[in-house]
């Protein structure tokens, strides 16, 4: 069989390490890059007779990714040993939730090219970091040695599960930007991957088109960025489409991608829940969040891009694209509300829809073009609205406002003091309009023949370099009037 014959049904488990100050369960500090084991404590060192103290500013956090994703919050969650071996845990155990989560029932909304979907999130749970295997090296086995540092043991993180909605590498791609956005934008986490603040595993499994029951995935783990996880995903679609298409059969299995080669090799057969010997953790109490909790964590939690591109389509009339584009980064939505508020005072015509048509039209155009990061450089909302006030007013033209808008991107400048020190306001003088069409006219014979020869562009050309000779400057309603009458005169 083809490829394209077959569905993939991917899952991603996403961990996020919480903006906390201190660790989990102990007043360690919660610091990427300190000193080797300067951050751990007889807690997170798992000594003996230590005992956890749950950090709340962790909870705070985890019900704030619960509210951002839509999920129900569980008025009593429980924590639960997850026991396994390996160097970096020093307990033998980690600290989870198991079968009493955080929340459960979130959502995420992606968008494609074919438009947009909710991918469900099956549940959000507070957990522990492990530390930290340093390998010296690939020297001869004694020579070098593989380290062990404990500063990230006991970090707070929020495992999030997606349900297996997602049916293409590129909508993982998506949910992942899209987890990321969201979990930065309510300072949940800063999802660095590079820090190791953002990790994911994808499950992957194909179906035959048109068939119901998924097939067996297989979890890969080892991905350091977006991208790799969208290659990984693609590889393994087709290593399990050539297994099924020479008649094999897949197992459950934990694989590890490999970003040199390009490929994924088996770790180990996947384990079972039973492995890992769950039991509620005794020495922590069930964590009961409470109703009033929630209600105060949400009047603490900005207003997300869905809910802010609501209100400026249903509160100021804009169309649900521009609410799209100027809530997409924070900045520029903050950027458009003071510029917007600042238009209603200063009188001008239909305020929002203006200003938002300005920040995604000239302003979006000429930070692209100046390569101007965030998008304004150093202009300021108040000169900003100033200088569409005077468009609007006819007091300088669209061309020069575009012009004035880059010289602000960049230095700063008064605009206004630009306008009256560089001679920058609008010709509206008719005899010098008529001084300048009679110029244009005598150098363009040509375009004069053209008109006489009932050609239409030819009067926008003529148009266009009475714009040129005045840099944009006059008024070009005028400009045409002139033109119109003076070749009508002649003729
Ligand atoms: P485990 O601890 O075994 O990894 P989890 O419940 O933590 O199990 O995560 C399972 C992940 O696998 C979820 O993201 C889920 O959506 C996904 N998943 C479950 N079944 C399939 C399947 N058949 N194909 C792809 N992904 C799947
Ligand atoms: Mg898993
Ligand atoms: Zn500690």
């Amino acid at each position: 069989m083809s490829l394209a014959d077959y569905e993939p049904v991917i899952g991603l488990e996403v961990h996020v390490q919480l903006l906390t100050r201190t660790k989990m369960f102990c007043a360690c500090e919660n610091r990427f890059g300190a000193e080797p084991n300067t951050l751990t404590c007889p807690v997170c060192l798992g000594l003996p007779g230590s005992l956890p103290v749950l950090n709340d500013a962790a909870v705070e956090l985890g019900v704030r990714a619960a509210l951002a994703t839509g999920a129900r919050v569980a008025d009593r969650s429980v924590f639960s040993r997850k026991q396994y071996f390996y160097p970096d845990l020093p307990k033998g155990y980690q600290i989870s939730q198991y079968d009493r989560p955080l929340s459960k029932d979130g959502r995420l909304g992606i968008d494609m090219p074919q438009g947009r979907r909710e991918i469900g999130i099956e549940r959000l749970h507070l957990e522990e970091d492990a530390g930290k295997l340093i390998h010296e090296g690939d020297g001869p086995a004694g020579a070098s040695p593989t380290r062990v540092d404990l500063n990230r043991a006991g970090v707070p993180l929020l495992e999030i599960v997606s349900r297996p909605d997602l049916r293409s590498s590129a909508e993982a791609f998506a949910y992942l930007t899209a987890l990321k956005h969201l979990m930065k934008y309510a300072g949940v986490s800063d999802c660095e991957m590079q820090e190791g603040s953002l990790r994911c595993d994808v499950n992957v499994s194909i179906r035959r088109r048109g068939t119901e029951p998924f097939g067996t995935r297989s979890e890969v783990k080892n991905l350091n960025s977006f991208r790799g996880a969208e290659r990984a995903i693609e590889h393994e679609i087709g290593r399990q489409a050539a297994v099924l298409d020479a008649g094999g059969t897949l197992r459950q299995e934990t694989r590890s991608w490999d970003p040199d080669r390009e490929r994924t090799d088996l770790m180990r057969v996947k384990e079972g829940a039973s492995d890992y010997r769950y039991f509620p953790e005794p020495d922590l109490p069930p964590l009961d969040v409470g109703a009033a909790r929630i209600e105060a964590v949400r009047a603490r939690m900005p207003e997300f891009p869905e809910a802010r591109g609501r209100r400026f389509i249903e509160a100021m009339g804009l169309s649900p694209y521009d609410a799209r584009i100027l809530t997409a980064e924070k900045g520029t939505a903050d950027f458009f509300e003071k510029a917007a508020s600042l238009a209603v005072r200063e009188g001008v015509k239909a305020p929002h829809k203006t200003v938002a048509n300005w920040i995604i039209g000239p302003l979006t155009e000429a930070a692209r073009e100046m390569k101007i990061e965030g998008g304004r450089g150093r202009l300021e909302a108040e000169p900003f609205v100033r200088l569409i006030a005077k468009v609007q007013g006819g007091t300088v033209t669209q061309t020069t406002g575009k012009e004035l808008l880059r010289r602000a991107m960049e230095t700063g400048e008064d605009l206004l003091e630009a306008i009256r020190s560089g001679g920058l306001a609008r010709i509206d003088d008719a005899d010098a309009i008529e001084a300048v069409v009679r110029d244009v006219l005598a150098k363009n014979p040509k375009a004069i023949e053209d008109y006489r020869a009932g050609k239409g562009n030819a009067i926008t050309f003529l148009v266009g370099q009475v714009m040129k000779a005045t840099k944009g400057k006059a008024n070009a309603q005028a400009a045409r009037g002139a033109l119109e009458s003076i070749l009508k005169g002649a003729s």
